[in-house]
């Protein structure tokens, strides 16, 4: 078979016999694009339609207020969570739905900050990767700037991590998938070196969750925020959510206390009291039908084996390279990040000077891609609705594609040439 491996039909066998070609049928994909950024946005399962459309019908306009307690609205942030505490190997009680990642890695990260000084008065530094995602990076400078005065961030190359974690080091906040790259950082290992040099680790799950399995409690992690909208299909602006391993959990306090993280909410008393449990990371109320939208999302990710769903994701991501180095290279077109699957998250990048060109005519040829200018382009192999034969035609327009480009560039040089003398 590997060497009829050019042709599209042997693209459709892997589809044939892929264990998780059923979950395809549970997205509403029924547009005619092919999505390969769903790292940015999933496309919306099929029941998220009926859900929204039951809470809103049902719940909202029958019940009005009585809705917040007669459907458990209230609890849906822990029972969501709770769910997505299973797709990160969380027991439950130590995840829960807040507001967006951004707002969440605040919170958890100011919490941080105080448990390290409490344990040593001298820990203060905020060790992260220079190449982090940008908001994260920005958090946490903002953080030192405005919250806690005497922290400091230390941004430093992902591979040099362990060499930074000095006494002075209060947590390490790394994205567990580069955004960029695809890099899988080795969660184990930096963790236990983070342990043993007395530093916490926050770990942001957003390009990971849902794709790559996850041992939170077996590790040891302490902290992790991660993203709704991306692998989790929870819909554009679902929130986000945040783990507080256990242990740390009794002790652990967050800046923005709002009365819905109040031990008693309903008893509206003049001071604050944190809940006792994970409740204590929220604030106000919950965007209830993003939520929904949320757990219905997190339901049909449920479903799928998440050891299946890695070697698939791999598989993909391994046809894919193997096709772009056969077809695509004679036009300079290289795939960067990590060579080992092993090392790669879910998503891989292609470099290509003119970038931008190749993502219009792929858009223009029914793909979607992301570009991350200046040079490179993204693709997420989201492997719950993506096929191979999707790899497979992406390749085949994108080949075609530059081979026509590659003729009106060599016309357009010999025309160039030819006027250059009269120009001149
Ligand atoms: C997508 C993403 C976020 C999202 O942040 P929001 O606050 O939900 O917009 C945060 N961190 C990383 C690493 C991401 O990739």
């Amino acid at each position: 078979m590997e060497a009829n491996s050019d042709h599209r039909r042997f693209f459709e066998l892997l589809d044939e016999a892929d264990p998780l070609s059923g979950m395809r049928a549970r997205f509403d994909l029924s547009h005619t694009r092919i999505f390969f950024n769903g790292n940015s946005l999933g496309p919306p399962p099929r029941g998220t339609w009926e859900r929204l459309r039951a809470v809103i019908q049902d719940e909202w306009r029958n019940d009005m207020n009585a809705a917040w307690w007669d459907n458990d609205w209230l609890n849906l942030p822990r029972v969501t969570g709770d769910r997505i505490g299973r797709l990160i190997g969380a027991a439950p009680g130590q995840v829960v739905v807040g507001d967006s990642t951004s707002v969440n890695l605040f919170k958890l990260l100011c919490g941080a900050l105080q448990v390290a000084s409490r344990r040593s008065s001298g820990r203060s530094v905020v060790l992260t990767d220079s190449d982090n995602f940008p908001s994260d990076l920005y958090i946490a400078d903002g953080i030192a700037q405005h919250v806690h005065p005497h922290a400091t961030v230390r941004r430093v190359a992902a591979d040099s991590i362990v060499d930074h974690l000095g006494d002075d080091v209060a947590v390490v906040l790394l994205s567990h998938v580069d955004y960029r790259s695809g890099r899988l950082l080795p969660m184990r290992d930096i963790t236990e070196s983070a342990h043993a040099a007395g530093a916490l680790v926050l770990w942001d799950l957003a390009h990971s969750a849902g794709v790559v399995p996850i041992d939170a409690d077996d590790i040891g992690i302490d902290l992790a925020v991660g993203c709704g909208y991306k692998y989790l299909n929870g819909g554009p602006g679902a929130p986000g959510y945040m783990y507080v391993a256990s242990r740390l959990l009794p002790d652990f306090a967050q800046p923005i206390t709002g009365w819905l993280g109040h031990a008693a909410p309903f008893d509206f008393e003049p001071d604050y009291r944190p809940d006792p449990g994970i409740a204590r990371l929220t604030t106000g109320c919950p965007p209830l039908l993003s939520l929904i939208a949320l757990d219905e999302g997190v339901a049909v990710t449920a479903q799928a084996d998440p050891h299946a769903v890695r070697a698939k994701s791999i598989a993909l991501a391994e046809q894919f390279a193997g096709l772009v180095r056969r077809r695509l290279a004679r036009f300079g077109v290289e795939m960067t990040g990590p060579a080992a699957a092993a090392e790669r998250g879910s998503h891989v990048s292609l470099r290509y000077p003119s970038a931008a060109r190749l993502a219009a005519g792929l858009s223009a040829r029914g793909f979607d891609v992301e570009l991350r200018p200046p040079d490179l382009l993204r693709f997420g192999l989201a492997p719950l609705y993506i096929r191979y034969v999707d790899v497979y035609d992406c390749v085949e327009a994108m080949e075609q594609f530059l081979a026509a480009d590659l003729v009106d560039a060599e016309v357009a040089t010999t025309d160039t040439a030819a006027e250059g003398d009269l120009r001149r």
